[in-house]
């Protein structure tokens, strides 16, 4: 468009309207080094949606227009309802259809975790907020399919690729979604510390009902159709209960939801802060034996971290490298600057390195029954989780510095990738918390 005051010159949009998995050499051979072959057309199928512009858009929309808690209904009725912008229902919609939820649990076909691992990183690349119920609805799995009269009832729902985002009883739902409550004010690393207590209505013990009463400071999309949340009991310490929605005789739940955190970033996903007010739960496992459940759960939702950075780091790379190569400043391109060559380059090294690490940590969870897999992944899942998202919170600034002060803008892609990347060094183990694991 021509203003009246000037030309508008050497200016360029975000690059959209590409195929994530066609444009990324490294990644297709991922997939073949792994066997997920027969996984390709799928994935180039969803790397052409999500590169299109507007997918784009749609996690521009999400991010923009953030969840709205409405803690009572209009006649004054406690609701603890999240409202959404419908491009949230939308990215939400084509992660669940393209399977990824429970892929490596519903298959058997050689390079399943590759596979799935590839599509969370196409995904993480446009739009991370959605990722995060993703990641704990998967994470869960493995935890409730040692709960037999659970799983019977829950496999169905999690092992769709409809999605159900109603506000309605678990059984009546075609696909659920699933959180995890642990961080308590007083601590979130120290898992130990959590003072919710959980009083057994009956003899208790596993698969034994129980009534939830305390809080949680930090317990994430809220709106799912059941968490599992970490309490002790008077007797036996720590333990996993499974806490839905909706109680079995069709009443809400009574875990009231204070509040929405205000956050630097991770905008379209909705973090709460929430109290049980004697919240009906499931204990799952032994009592005492809750710590390791969430440890469990930790190794999965530490891997998405790490495969979500490497995820960030990609795509600012890819957004650092289409803009250089465009705009020009003292007569050349940006990308033909010598200093400017070496920045791009160690962007795209260190973006390579990260995703051949994410998708070999990926391979590893689906060699589990090798000893020397699991002990190779006992120690790399934390190694991985310190090292790649911490660099995602320096390599993000970097590229935003390639676009120089359009980088910094609110709404462009490097941005919301900048303020997205601490969280995946913060939450699931922080960075001195990984050391120690490691140790
Ligand atoms: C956006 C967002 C969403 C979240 N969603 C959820 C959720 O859904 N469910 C949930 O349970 N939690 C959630 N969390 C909480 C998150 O998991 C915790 O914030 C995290 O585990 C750290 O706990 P903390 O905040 O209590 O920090 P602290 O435990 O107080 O730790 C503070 C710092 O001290 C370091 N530290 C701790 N112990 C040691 C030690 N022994 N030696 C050296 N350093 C140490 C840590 O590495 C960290 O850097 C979320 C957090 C965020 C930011």
């Amino acid at each position: 468009m021509a203003w009246t005051t000037h030309e508008v010159f050497n200016q360029f949009d975000e690059l959209t309207d590409f195929n994530l998995l066609t444009t990324d050499a490294a990644l297709g051979e991922a997939l073949q080094r792994a066997g997920a072959q027969g996984a390709v057309p799928a994935l180039t199928a969803y790397g052409e949606r999500l590169g299109c512009a507007d997918t784009w858009h749609l996690a521009e929309q999400a991010n923009r227009h953030t969840p709205v808690l409405h803690s009572f209904d209009a006649r004054g009725r406690r609701a603890d309802a999240v409202e959404f912008h419908p491009s949230w229902h939308a990215l939400m919609a084509l992660y669940r259809a393209q399977g990824l939820i429970a892929h490596p649990f519903q298959s058997n076909d050689a390079g399943r975790w590759t596979a799935w691992a590839a599509g969370f990183y196409l995904h993480g690349q446009v739009e991370q907020g959605t990722l995060c119920p993703a990641t704990m609805t998967t994470a869960s799995i493995p935890v409730l399919q040692k709960e037999p009269a659970l799983w019977a009832q829950l496999q169905t729902p999690l092992f769709s690729s409809d999605y159900d985002a109603r506000d309605v009883p678990l059984a009546q739902k075609r696909s659920i979604w699933l959180g995890m409550g642990m961080t308590e004010k007083q601590g979130g690393s120290d898992v130990r510390a959590n003072t919710t207590l959980a009083t057994p209505l009956g003899a208790g013990g596993r698969g034994g009902e129980y009534l939830l009463r305390g809080h949680k400071w930090f317990f994430s999309a809220p709106m799912c159709d059941a968490h599992l949340v970490v309490a002790r009991t008077a007797e036996g310490g720590h333990a996993c209960f499974f806490v839905p929605r909706w109680c079995p005789d069709g009443s809400k739940n009574a875990v009231h939801v204070q509040r929405l955190k205000d956050k630097v970033g991770n905008r379209s996903n909705s973090s709460s802060e929430v109290e049980f007010e004697d919240a009906w739960g499931i204990l799952m496992g032994e009592e005492g034996r809750g710590i390791p459940t969430i440890i469990e759960m930790a190794a999965t939702t530490r891997l998405n971290c790490v495969i979500g950075s490497a995820a960030m780091l990609r795509q600012a790379t890819v957004q650092a490298l289409a803009y250089a190569r465009r705009r020009e400043a003292f007569g050349k391109r940006l990308a033909e600057q010598p200093l400017m060559r070496t920045v791009l380059a160690d962007l795209a090294l260190e973006s390579e390195a990260a995703l051949v690490l994410a998708m070999r940590l990926a391979e590893a969870f689906e060699r589990d029954n090798s000893p020397a897999q699991r002990a190779w992944k006992r120690v790399m899942t934390p190694a991985a989780k310190f090292w790649i998202c911490k660099r995602a919170v320096e390599l993000t600034g970097e590229a935003m510095e390639v676009l120089g002060g359009n980088g910094y803008v609110d709404s462009s892609v490097v941005a919301r990738l900048f303020r997205e990347a601490p969280v995946n060094s913060i939450w699931e183990g922080s960075g001195n918390v990984m050391c120690l694991d490691v140790l």
